[in-house]
Formats: structure tokens, sequence, C-alpha cells
């Protein structure tokens, strides 16, 4: 099994549980993956939940002193596994916070679990409209994550994805990146980051790390830092990143806009008539500004 058909089974398993609004009732979803869900305040603070059949129903408990997102997404990771019918790879009838939270060594029966859940936690028809609505940055990945109850993580990674500009999302662990997410209006104009590899120097998430005297920062990084061989007519891109420390890890959000395109452009804007100008422009296509200065 490959992400697509995990993807459309959450889809259609949010559709059959009728949900229509947000945050998703994680409650309906349980009970029709015939589920009952305990919450329990005397785990370790390193546990987050423990799943288990018995005569047909299943039993989901989940660590009550942990945040509500972070037991959401438990649930939804136990519900994955009952609805996907994937055995836990590593976890047995214990999942571990690092479990779920770390992106080391993870198996696939896992990960395709965790789509599942986010699927579920954000769901397509619902974050798709609410992220074409809003400008990039941090802070409209921190307010939706609160509206849909999901971690920052999350919630960035599938901002990056239905982003209507060119858009990536980073998760960095140990200093590696970990995990990245993109828009295809970013994987259209060739901009890939490589997994596995170290931060590069000279990002917003390099300086956060290094020197963390901010837990996040803006700047505007030139393209070849996070681009091999940079975006054809962006020397800048954007950058947004913050420190997650209780993780080890760093988010980072990197974007483009039109105030971002090559100045020298720009420049020769200022020599050229309209109609030479209308015709530079055409075939590109215009993304709104969505550049913050702080
Ligand atoms: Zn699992």
């Amino acid at each position: 099994m490959d992400e697509f058909p995990v993807i459309q089974k959450a889809r259609q398993f949010i559709n059959d549980a009728a949900i229509n609004s947000v945050p998703v009732d994680v409650e309906r979803l349980a009970s029709n993956a015939k589920a009952k869900i305990n919450v329990r305040t005397d785990m370790d603070d390193d546990e987050s939940g423990q799943t288990f059949s018995l005569g047909g129903k299943n039993f989901i408990t989940v660590n009550g002193n942990q945040r509500e997102e972070r037991q959401r997404f438990t649930i939804l990771h136990e519900i994955a596994h009952i609805v996907l019918e994937l055995p836990s790879h590593h976890h047995g009838d214990n999942i571990t916070t690092s479990d779920l939270v770390s992106y080391r060594r993870r198996p696939k029966e896992e990960m395709l679990c965790d789509v599942f859940a986010a699927e579920c936690l954000l769901p397509y028809k619902f974050f798709s409209r609410d992220v074409g609505n809003i400008d990039v940055s941090l802070h409209a990945v921190k307010e939706l994550a609160k509206k849909y109850k999901a971690s920052i993580t999350s919630t960035g990674s599938r901002f990056a994805v239905y982003c209507n500009a060119p858009c990536a999302f980073v998760l960095i662990e140990n200093d590696k990146i970990r995990y990245v997410s993109s828009s295809k209006f970013l994987r259209e104009l060739n901009g890939w980051i490589e997994i596995g590899i170290s931060i590069p120097q000279g990002s917003v998430a390099y300086r956060l790390i290094k020197e963390p005297l901010k837990m996040e920062d803006y700047d505007e990084v030139e393209s070849n830092i996070w681009f091999n061989n940079g975006i054809k007519g962006y020397e800048l891109v954007a950058e947004e990143a913050m420190l997650i420390r209780e993780w080890n890890q760093c988010l980072s959000l990197i974007w483009l806009d039109e105030s971002l395109r090559r100045v020298s452009q720009t420049k020769n804007y200022d020599d050229q008539d309209e109609g030479a100008l209308l015709k530079e422009l055409n075939g590109v296509l215009p993304w709104p500004s969505k550049r913050r200065r702080k």
C-alpha cells in the first residue's frame, strides 16, 4: 500500500462519518471504527496511547495529560491501524509519544497511519479552502492548527501541499532535514529540497538552531541556499522558521511571491512601454504578494 489509496480511504472514512465541520469530531470517527476511547491520566509522560481489540470492539486509550491536539492525533493514528488493517509494527499495544513525533526510523506502516490521521484531522474539503484564502506565514499555519485542533507540524505539512503559491514546509530534527512537503507550484519551478541532508548554512532555520536567541524568525534568503541551482527568476525566497526545543526540531516554511522576483527584471520594466511589459509578463503566473516584513 502507498500513500494514494490511504488518502482515498481517509477521505471515504470522513465522508461515511458525515463530518461536515471542523475541528473534526474524533469521537464520531472512533465510533465509526467500532472503537471506544478511554482517556487516562495515570500514564507515563512519554506514553501517548494503547489499543487492543476484544470481541470485535476496539479500545483506544490515550494519555489525558498530553495536549489535546496530541491526543486527537494519537486516536486517529490508532483508528488508522483499525481501518487500514495495518498491524502496529514497532509500538505493539503501546504507542509512545516519540513514536508519533519523531521522524527517525519510521516503519512504512506507521508513516501510512500518520498520513491517514493527518487526512482525517485536516480534511481536504475544508482545509484546502482555508489555505487558499490566506497569505503564507507561520502565523497562518498556527491559526489553522488552532482551528483544526491539530499540531503545527501536521498543519504546516499540509499547508504547503495545498498552498496556491510556490511553498515548501521542512521539518528539521537533530540538524538534518527529515521531512519536506511542497505545493505543485513549487515543483513546477523545479524547487526540490533533499531529505536527509544537513540543514543548509545561511538559512533562517540554520541561524535559529546555531544561535537560538529567538524561537522564531523571518528573512529573505538567497534561493540557492535551499534549492541546489536556485529558482529561475528568483534570487530570494521568503523563509520563516521556528524551533520546537522539546523535540530538538525546527520547522521552516519557504515560499516565493512576486515581490521576490529578480530585481534586475523589475528594473528593466521601467525602461519598457506597457505593451512590452505585458508581453514580458505573459505566461508568468501572477502570485499575489505574500511578503511579510517584520
Ligand atoms: Zn502505529
